[in-house]
């Protein structure tokens, strides 16, 4: 409520009705909510609340008491509020529901409301307001009070996953850390203490670039996040209030390694209970994550990698995941995303992926009807945490029932891709999974739930409606009270359909007919026609245009027999229903754990899917510093270019101060770091980024999209994005992109893998070059000695291979032919020499004169700056034995070759077609027009 709401409440007595009272109380415990207000068939919104929700949906703005000082007020129709919220959510906001807990009628005096629900962001698990496909996650953050001047700061960060029950801590160095975890993670709802906010109310003092588009800010008063109620509040939740010793003990090891992190998830719980009225949802206890683990992806690299979107559009289709993720349920999906934001590290543990990978690769027919099967599942995990949280809906319980149903079958699927035996003849009955199977341990948590269906399938009606109090939920023979109120209801009814009858008979209307109406009951009804024949002991209940209704004393009696028990019916399933769903809530941890293995089964059937279906191979993964990848293709490139337009290329590389390998070192060492030049739309972006996007694939446990990989693990992935090709990201600064090499520089290991693209091209050309050079040379000299792709515009750079030896250049190819340049894709050793910027600008159209005296200029300085820079770099050994070889190089070749400058415009033409030229990608008849373009070009001469 703004103040001047407030200064209102007292100067109208409009404001001071109990109905208002009774508003502001419930207003006064969601302040921040927008309160939802249940007067008759209408949620109501009144004051601020109103004017917000009719700007964010759209509403009318009306007022309570018309006149002086209205109230505003706006309002949605109680029965279909979902969608409303739904749109609510997305833009961030939360709602609490104030609920009537009696009917009007029945009310003395004021009607009873409570808040029965809060609808938070972060904290929904309906399924109508969760993206079925992304996990739903709820952080907390707390900064760390003081630094010390010049140290990085410290930040406590708790997440959950109400969705699956995960509860996670960690304590982050440095903001940059902080922003890469929100990549990864994608909170939807943020709890932060009320004084970490700067004025504006929507940036954190600590972090003032962390992102927070999309994010739902919910703040909390300082206190929740003091030390000790977040403690006392952690124990008395996740250990019985100290009882339970061991999870007490891991308790208190864990809030003292990870304090401020304790105090943030603290901090959550205390939220998660404030809004959830009605259960408490089911968290696993809180575990530290150790992102030693984990394959550590930037947010940098998530957002130029396109792993989750795309840079410009950012749309899903087009990104990474969208060309892996087959899986056929959402939790599928879900698991899969996390995978791929977190690849892995553990050369075990990656091969344990890649193993259940290759059986569902090999058993493609078994992998076919795993998927058929899989398609038909239910969302278990989320099932399970609507139920731990009482929230779950009848038809949730016929779902989780048909889920648990198929379980066997999937088991024996599963059971029959780990025989390993391509042959569908041998399926013959259920083979008991070989426990060491990489499935078979996976697929332990399916077993032994089919009692948790016969229980559902017992009691619960299979059409049962969603809601509680209409009955229609209770299988007949259940409950013997509930049959016999049945008895009473249907032979009441059954009287009612002879009435009809006796009734046609006496008066003699045959048109005469019995109905019902919630606002009348029952009624005879008779049209206007028969009137005189309606018999003298009708009472008159209703007139229509065509029609007259009528009751009688003896109707009347049987409604009331037939509508007591009806009301009883309904009132006697709702409490079996939540009988039945208490007593579910039980098995909420061995629901849970299924969950998770079916997601894990569908990821991994996605993943032997995308590579049986693309060709791709299982990558030999090894903790030496090798990346040779053969044949590699661009994984997402390969799905949306006509196969024959696609370009596969060799990388090889290896790490400067590691083995290169576990075993064949007879292979030639790949470079530590490569130099891609060439000019732009020449593939090699598309070249540096298919090789981090193969070692990420690799890492998770996918197949790759090549003839053959080796890959040494690495523990990072760097990506630095030059200005020009980062335009859409809105961090086009030169200083940007500087602090970004300056935290790669930092962060990177012998283990990192480093793809700087166009680095140093945010500044004037020599200031670029120079940048650049000293950063390869860094690279190459420092104690790292990381993987490195360099792709750059600066063909200057390519002089660096003669002075750095694990340096080697590469080039993307380009073929010239009569004055257009056609781009091959394909990546060759050496690098690029020539400068395309002239030869587009001749295509479009530049007088000959001027392109002449652009090239002249170009060539002089050219040669002179990479002149220079060897040098300077060289120092003096270095720069006479540079120079010899340079030397030497003119002594055994045409001086026509070496010194262009020199020579009349004409040859300089004839000798760049001759060298553009590719004979053995040319058809003969392309090979005779050449070689006449020459000769004509000679004579002229
Ligand atoms: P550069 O970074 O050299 O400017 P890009 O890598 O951005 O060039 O590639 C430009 C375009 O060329 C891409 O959008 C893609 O359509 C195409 N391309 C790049 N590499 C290949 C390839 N290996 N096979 C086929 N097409 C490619
Ligand atoms: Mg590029």
């Amino acid at each position: 409520m703004s103040t001047q709401d407030k200064t209102a409440v007292g100067s109208n007595p409009a404001h001071d009705t109990p109905i208002m009272r009774q508003y502001q109380a419930a207003k006064a415990r969601f302040p921040k909510h927008l309160l939802f207000f249940r007067v008759g068939d209408f949620y109501e919104l009144f004051y601020d609340d109103a004017k917000t929700i009719s700007r964010a949906l759209g509403l009318t703005l009306t007022s309570r008491n018309k006149g002086v000082d209205p109230i505003p007020m706006a309002g949605v129709p109680a029965h279909s509020a979902e969608p409303y919220l739904a749109r609510l959510l997305r833009q961030g906001f939360s709602v609490a529901i104030c609920d009537q807990m009696e009917l009007a009628s029945q009310a003395q005096g004021l009607v009873k409301r409570e808040i029965t629900r809060v609808v938070t962001p972060g904290t929904v698990l309906e399924e109508n307001l969760l993206e079925p496909r992304k996990p739903n996650r709820i952080a907390a953050l707390l900064a760390a009070p003081d630094t010390a001047p010049g140290a990085s700061e410290i930040f406590g960060l708790a997440v959950a996953d109400l969705g699956s029950g995960s509860f996670f801590l960690q304590e982050l160095r440095g903001a940059g850390a902080l922003r890469s975890e929100f990549a990864r993670l994608s909170p939807t709802e943020l709890l932060v203490a009320e004084k970490s906010l700067d004025a504006s109310g929507r940036t954190l003092q600590a972090i003032p670039n962390l992102p927070l588009d999309g994010i739902a800010l919910s703040l909390l008063k300082s206190e929740a996040f003091a030390p000790g109620e977040a403690h006392s509040r952690l124990l008395q939740r996740f250990s019985d209030n100290g009882k339970d010793k061991l999870a007490s003990a891991q308790l208190k090891k864990l809030l003292k390694s990870q304090p401020l992190a304790s105090c943030a998830a603290g901090a959550l719980c205390g939220y998660i209970d404030e809004t959830s009225p009605g259960g408490k949802v089911r968290l696993l206890a809180p575990q530290a994550f150790d992102p030693e683990l984990f394959m550590e992806l930037g947010e940098a690299a998530i957002r130029s990698l396109e792993l989750l979107e795309t840079i410009r559009a950012r749309t899903f289709e087009g990104s990474l995941l969208w060309s892996i993720d087959r899986c056929c349920t959402p939790a599928g999906s879900r698991c899969l995303r996390e995978w791929l934001v977190r690849p892995l590290r553990d050369l075990a543990a990656i091969q344990r992926r890649q193993d259940a990978v290759a059986l569902l690769v090999e058993g493609s027919y078994r992998r076919a009807d795993l998927r058929t099967e899989l398609k038909k599942l239910g969302d278990l995990e989320r099932i399970a945490a609507r139920l731990s949280a009482a929230r779950a809906t009848p038809r949730d319980l016929v779902v989780l029932k048909d889920t648990l149903l198929l379980l066997p079958g999937l088991r024996e699927l599963s059971a029959r891709a780990s025989e390993n035996s391509g042959m569908l003849e041998s399926a013959g009955p259920a083979a008991a999974m070989p426990a060491g199977s990489p499935l078979g341990k996976l697929c332990a948590p399916l077993d032994g739930l089919e009692p948790i269906a016969e229980t559902i399938a017992d009691r619960l009606r299979d059409d049962c409606p969603n809601a509680l109090n209409q009955g229609g939920l209770i299988r007949d023979g259940h409950d013997p009270d509930l049959d016999r109120l049945h008895a009473i209801a249907s032979g009441g009814k059954g009287w009612i359909v002879n009435f009809q009858a006796s009734e046609i008979q006496r008066s003699g209307i045959s048109s005469l007919k019995i109905g019902y109406n919630r606002v009348f009951g029952y009624y005879i009804e008779i049209s206007h026609a028969n009137r005189a024949l309606v018999p003298d002991d009708y009472e008159r209940r209703q007139t229509l245009t065509n029609a007259e209704r009528y009751t009688t004393p003896e109707l009347k009696s049987r409604e009331a027999e037939v509508l007591g028990a009806e009301e009883k019916i309904h009132a006697l399933e709702q409490r079996l229903f939540l009988q039945l769903r208490e007593e579910l809530a039980q098995h909420v941890p061995a629901l849970n754990a299924a969950g998770q293995a079916l997601a894990e089964l569908d990821a991994l059937c996605s993943l032997a899917e995308v590579a049986h279906k693309k060709g791709h191979v299982r990558p030999a993964l090894n903790n030496g510093g090798k990346i040779q990848i053969d044949q590699m293709r661009h994984p997402v490139l390969e799905d949306t270019i006509p196969a024959g337009e696609l370009v596969a290329n060799d990388l090889n590389l290896c790490a400067g101060g590691l083995s290169q390998t576990d075993g064949a070192a007879s292979e030639k060492n790949g470079a530590q770091i490569v130099i891609l030049t060439g000019p732009n739309m020449a593939g090699k972006s598309t070249y540096i980024r298919a090789s981090a996007l193969c070692t990420i694939l690799a890492q998770l446990g996918a197949f790759v999209p090549a003839e053959r990989a080796e890959i040494g693990i690495a523990d990072r992935v760097f990506t630095r994005v030059g200005a020009a090709d980062d335009l859409a990201g809105g961090r086009s600064t030169f200083m940007v992109e500087m602090s970004e090499v300056a935290e790669i520089l930092a962060g990177c290991t012998s283990r990192s893998l480093l793809i700087l693209d166009e680095v140093g091209r945010g500044t004037s050309t020599y200031d670029g070059v120079s940048l650049a050079w000293a950063l390869i040379e860094h690279l190459h000299e420092g104690a790292a000695k990381p993987r490195t792709l360099f792709a750059t515009h600066y063909h200057e750079l390519g002089a660096l291979e003669e002075e750095l030896p694990r340096v080697a250049n590469a080039s993307a190819s380009v073929k010239e032919w009569q004055g257009e340049i056609t781009f091959l894709h394909r990546i060759v050793p050496g690098a690029s020499e020539r400068s395309f910027g002239i030869h587009v600008a001749r295509l479009a159209g530049l007088p000959d004169a001027v392109l002449a005296r652009a090239k002249d200029i170009l060539l002089a300085l050219e040669e002179d700056g990479v002149r220079r820079i060897a040098d300077e770099a060289g120092g003096a050994d270095k720069k006479s034995a540079g120079r010899a070889r340079k030397n030497s190089k003119h002594d055994g070749q045409l001086l026509l070759f070496d010194a262009p400058q020199e020579l009349d415009p004409a040859i300089r033409e004839l000798v760049q077609t001759l060298k553009s030229a590719s004979p053995h990608e040319m058809t003969p008849v392309q090979a005779l027009s050449l070689l006449d373009e020459l000769v004509r070009k000679a004579r002229k001469i």
